[in-house]
């Protein structure tokens, strides 16, 4: 289907590209297209305008700083997989970022589109929430930072309001981090019907859920024995949908099962 007719702006600036959402009531931030266009193709979504943010490489950087690796919105899940800067510092987001769907989708998609999205079961949302990220948001009134477990709000809802961007993504830098993913997706490379993303690093194990509700379920078992991740999840009560891919029972089967093995891959690669 064809695109409603739509204004588009491509700023040179984070500044120039907040003042374009802030001046145009309806505006939206463009990062790969690989969500936005699909939806505004389907009518589901109809910005008047687009605020390409394509132009403003300061967002694609990916940088170390101290204990810190750091993501513009903008990098690319190729870039992130190319990245030597993640691949000593934080390697899982690589090894995440190389599931998520093909090619193209993987060449367009961005850090900070995926997150923004917020669908349920987009890969990276329980990644980042499990790492123990933070989001970095623009406004004209400054800067504020969130931890990624306050950052999803539901479905396709984050805590960016109208006329604020996300600018990047910090995640602890842990060169040997023990930190796993697991998940079982429709057909090869397709969407998630439940996965898990778990992570030793910190100490104390944290587990976080995805499809099973409109935002990651964050989980810290008592250990990481099978019994306990599976008591942490039984513990949870999820209440996840049903479609015509996974009845409720057994997207809380899965999830049980993602949880272990990505607990099981963080703990083979523990220090
Ligand atoms: C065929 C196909 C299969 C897919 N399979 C998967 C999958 O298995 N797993 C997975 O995780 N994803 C999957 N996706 C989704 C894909 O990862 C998208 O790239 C991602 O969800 C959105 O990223 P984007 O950069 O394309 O963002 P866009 O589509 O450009 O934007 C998405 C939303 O985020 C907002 N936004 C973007 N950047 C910012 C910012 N910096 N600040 C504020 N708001 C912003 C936009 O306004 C928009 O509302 C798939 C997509 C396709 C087309």
């Amino acid at each position: 289907m064809l695109l409603r007719e739509v204004e588009y702006a491509r700023p040179g600036s984070v500044d120039e590209a907040i003042r374009l959402l802030v001046s145009n009531e309806g505006a939206r931030a463009l990062a790969g297209g690989q969500t936005l266009v699909n939806v505004m193709k389907a009518r589901a979504a109809s910005p008047d305008v687009l605020v390409d943010l394509n132009r403003l490489d300061d967002l694609r950087a990916i940088s170390v700083s101290g204990e810190t690796l750091q993501l513009g919105a903008m990098a690319t899940y190729t870039q992130i997989m190319d990245s030597s800067e993640v691949e000593v510092s934080r390697p899982i987001l690589a090894e995440v970022a190389a599931q998520i769907a093909d090619v193209q989708v993987r060449n367009r998609g961005t850090i900070g589109g995926n997150v923004c999205s917020n669908d349920p079961t987009n890969h990276l949302p329980p990644l980042l929430v499990a790492v123990g990220a933070s989001m970095t948001i623009r406004s004209e009134a400054g800067e504020r930072t969130v931890p990624a477990e306050e950052f999803f709000l539901g479905v396709y809802m984050t805590v960016v309001g109208e006329g604020e961007l996300l600018t990047s993504v910090s995640v602890p830098a842990a060169a040997n981090a023990a930190d796993g993913f697991a998940s079982v997706t429709i057909g090869r490379d397709g969407t998630c019907i439940a996965n898990a993303a778990a992570s030793l690093a910190g100490g104390s194990p944290r587990i976080a859920l995805g499809c099973v509700d409109a935002v990651p379920v964050l989980l810290t078992p008592n250990g990481t024995d099978e019994e306990s991740i599976r008591k942490a999840v039984a513990d949870a009560a999820l209440d996840p949908p049903s479609d015509v891919h996974a009845p409720a029972d057994y997207r809380r089967h899965l999830a049980e099962i993602c949880a272990v093995r990505a607990v099981a891959q963080a703990a083979e690669r523990g220090p």
